[in-house]
């Protein structure tokens, strides 16, 4: 008897540490185009020096755990809306083969917000489910080319290539804030730097990750609360969700911005352009 308790007390505590185990996830940020220009100060945030530049990069996020690959964002392909932007670039699935991640490797991809640098890359990816919160869903298709929609940032290739996931059952749609996508994984509106853009909150074994996306473009914005000046719907829900992504991870390093080259100086190299958020 005493035999077969002690038996149950050990599956027991194995069920449980491979459930909090799994509910961790492995963060990496892989940055696939760098501005060759700077761009002002004064551009990516408000009220900063015309003579004070940046430089500007873009990136995606992959979460590995709980038996998935997950992207957060999916990059872009070159095509007529960003052939000319003057960058060093890898193709994001290109890039993901450095670590040997293979496009039918990705499980899901979600997606912070539809501009053409974040969502360009969903095709790519050929296995993922498609993650979206359903507002901005609504207006990337409907109301944004309407008379008075804002649409700038917007492609309309993407536009088609988001409904056709759709009309292919691989599009799920989330709506409102803190909302758990998977164990471990959690989204938070609030920003409007689309209509209803998206940032995630992540646990890995160490501490907890926040993938700001571009809701900070730059941990510039994180560190003196200022919001970017354009893209943005109401740059006072910015400001308050920059305060607010601060209060959930009081280490601003582990808040990773959008665009900024500095994510891959900050933590671990694990191949060209991509680094260990840890
Ligand atoms: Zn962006």
């Amino acid at each position: 008897m005493k035999y077969i308790q002690i038996l149950f007390i050990l599956l027991f505590i194995q069920i449980n540490s491979y459930a909090q185990n799994s509910n961790k996830y492995e963060v990496f940020a892989i940055r696939f185009a760098t501005e060759k220009g700077r761009i002002s100060l004064s551009f990516a945030a408000a009220g900063a020096s015309e003579k004070d530049s940046i430089q500007l990069c873009d990136m995606f996020w992959l979460l590995v755990g709980n038996g998935k690959h997950i992207l957060v964002d999916a990059g872009y392909p070159l095509n007529d809306y960003n052939k000319d932007w003057d960058s060093i670039y890898i193709r994001p699935d290109s890039a993901l083969l450095r670590i040997n991640i293979k496009p039918e490797d990705i499980t899901d991809i979600i997606i912070t917000h539809p501009h053409e640098d974040h969502v360009g890359g969903v095709n790519l990816f050929p296995s993922a489910q498609i993650w979206m919160q359903k507002d901005d869903y609504d207006y990337f298709v409907g109301a944004a080319w309407q008379k008075n929609g804002f649409n700038e940032g917007f492609y309309k290739e993407d536009v088609k290539n988001i409904v056709n996931k759709n009309l292919e059952g691989k599009l799920t749609l989330i709506k409102g804030d803190s909302i758990e996508i998977y164990p471990g994984i959690r989204a938070f509106i609030g920003s409007r730097h689309t209509w209803e853009s998206q940032y995630l909150l992540v646990n890995t074994k160490t501490d907890n990750v926040i993938i700001a996306s571009d809701n900070s473009w730059f941990y510039y914005n994180l560190e003196n609360l200022i919001p970017i000046t354009h893209y943005l719907f109401d740059p006072i829900a910015y400001l308050n969700q920059l305060k607010r992504m601060r209060v959930l991870q009081p280490n601003v390093s582990l808040i990773i911005p959008g665009h900024d080259p500095l994510v891959f100086t900050k933590f671990p190299r694990v191949a060209e352009g991509i680094v260990k958020i840890r």
